[in-house]
């Protein structure tokens, strides 16, 4: 680590349970970040400032106007443009020691499991039921962490799945049915802020498993509406097929 490098991170250095070991360990880490809208702007610009070193992002989309108010990487100029290279743009502004690759593509259940090998972390920014299965999938196959939330309206979620973890459900111990119809801002609304919270509190839990601090089994709930979040105990579920992988 050069005296940029030292200098850049240093605040984050002088913390217990990150230490120069800690800095060393994120320079190294691979996280994929899959979905580029309002919770995977902030947690790709966080994860990148806070140097974690190779980065990748999934997106197919587009940046639209109705994005902008939310989705803070992203700026008038960038309409049209794709939302995975935009935000891999921003993120390297941020911080040039970082790589950050780019899937300008969705991930799928036919996709998931090439896109996503080779990840320590998964982070979950989609915004749709069946990227969080082709997510939970494959990170079951993979034995790989991942951070699932989700934001609509005045309320978001975060929980950490970790199939190394005998404690830990997966997202379909969470959500059992397949076909749920998704929950979008475009029909729901969502406040502007919420996303960050949300997604900071992601780009937290990532840092957290990348330096090897221990997660609870616990779904965090926050409403907006009444500045409250909430922690609910979370258990597999027998029946579900992770339990016996
Ligand atoms: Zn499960």
């Amino acid at each position: 680590m050069n005296d940029d490098q030292l200098l850049r991170y240093s605040r984050q250095i002088m913390l217990p349970g990150v230490d120069l070991d800690g800095q060393l360990a994120l320079a190294d880490a691979r996280v994929t970040i899959v979905g580029a809208g309002g919770l995977g702007n902030p947690v790709g610009l966080y994860l990148a400032a806070a140097g974690v070193g190779h980065l990748t992002l999934v997106d197919d989309d587009t940046v639209e106007l109705s994005n902008i108010a939310r989705q803070i990487a992203y700026t008038d100029q960038d309409v049209g443009a794709s939302k995975a290279v935009v935000l891999a743009r921003e993120m390297r502004r941020r911080n040039p020691h970082v790589t950050v690759a780019v899937h300008s593509r969705r991930l799928t259940s036919e996709n998931a499991a090439d896109v996503l090998a080779g990840s320590q972390v998964v982070v979950d920014c989609s915004d749709n039921y069946a990227a969080r299965f082709a997510i939970n999938d494959a990170c079951i196959a993979l034995a790989i962490p991942s951070v699932f939330a989700a934001a609509t309206a005045w309320q978001g979620q975060i929980f950490v799945a970790n199939p190394a973890s005998a404690e830990h459900p997966c997202y379909e111990c969470f959500n059992p049915s397949r076909d749920e119809l998704d929950a979008s801002c475009s029909r729901n609304g969502i406040l502007g802020p919420l996303v960050g919270v949300i997604a900071s509190q992601q780009a937290v839990e990532v840092l957290r498993l990348l330096l090897g601090l221990p997660t609870a089994a616990v779904l965090q709930l926050y409403d907006a509406r009444d500045s409250q979040w909430h922690r609910i105990a979370m258990a597999p579920r027998a029946a579900c097929p992770c339990r016996g992988k």
